[in-house]
């Protein structure tokens, strides 16, 4: 589904992604562990096409098509959802019809009618329920006011909505305390199927004692340096990432 091949990216004048491989198959959760600043999260906006990162060389496909080439909303439309480490706060727009906007803009894409009100109604209700996410904090901006926790629970309704076909989460379980890693980690798990492929980014093994991924990837410098299964996060955690070269 996802396939990354020799991915160099900078930006202004420093390279940050150096020639990064990582190859994830529907169906599959691959988890990305690694130090500080090693590009975790620069590898999320190149993929999600944030300005302000220029791609030098490689490649970037979801389902063969040419990610790098599509704008961001063309990217959002393809099926790819980034669930960011920093939720922005949009002050303004009510979270329920940000919500509305971004399905239906993602429907507009792929050809399909919009929602109805009384179908996206019963939707929201269904997933920010089972979320904890209150008809408040529906009603309120998005993510205005919202305590750290529930932003990230926030961009996980999000993901719930648009049902994405490659979901990425870039440290979803920093700043949360152990219930609230649970309903991520629930919200996340309920979205497992063989059709969707998920990257979790994280520093911490913790949150993958919830989200079980079936490969485990270490990012050292900008590249990918290590692979393996689940125990390689229990590894990780115990060794730190002095054997990389970086304190944790
Ligand atoms: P991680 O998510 O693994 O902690 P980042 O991708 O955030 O790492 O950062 C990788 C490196 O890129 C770091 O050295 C960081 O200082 C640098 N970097 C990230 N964003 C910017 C930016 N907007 N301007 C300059 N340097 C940046
Ligand atoms: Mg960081
Ligand atoms: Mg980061």
């Amino acid at each position: 589904m996802l396939d990354i091949r020799n991915l160099h990216a900078r930006i202004d004048d420093r390279e940050i992604l150096k020639g990064l491989d990582l190859t994830i198959n529907a169906g599959e959760v691959h988890a990305i562990m690694g130090p500080n600043g090693s590009g975790k999260s620069t590898l999320s906006y190149v993929l999600a096409g944030k300005d302000d990162y220029e791609v030098t060389d490689g490649t970037a496909t979801l389902d063969g098509e040419d990610l790098l080439a599509m704008e961001p909303d063309a990217r959002a439309a393809a099926g790819l959802f980034l669930a960011f480490q920093y939720p922005i706060e949009i002050p303004g727009v009510a979270n329920m019809t940000f919500l509305r906007t971004a399905l239906n803009a993602q429907r507009k894409a792929r050809g399909e009618a919009e929602i109805s009100t009384p179908d996206f109604l019963r939707l929201v209700k269904d997933k920010a329920g089972a979320l904890g996410i209150s008809q408040e904090m529906l009603r309120r901006g998005v993510n205005v006011g919202f305590s750290g926790g529930e932003k990230k629970r926030n961009e996980i309704l999000q993901m719930s909505i648009l049902e994405p076909k490659l979901c990425i989460l870039d440290e979803t379980d920093s700043g949360l305390d152990i219930d609230a890693l649970k309903v991520v980690a629930q919200g996340v798990n309920a979205l497992r199927s063989p059709k969707r492929a998920m990257l979790v980014i994280t520093h911490y093994q913790r949150l993958l004692d919830h989200i079980v991924p079936d490969v485990v990837h270490v990012m050292h410098q900008g590249r990918i340096v290590r692979s393996g299964g689940k125990e390689l996060a229990l590894e990780l955690e115990a060794s730190g990432y002095a054997a990389y070269g970086d304190a944790a």
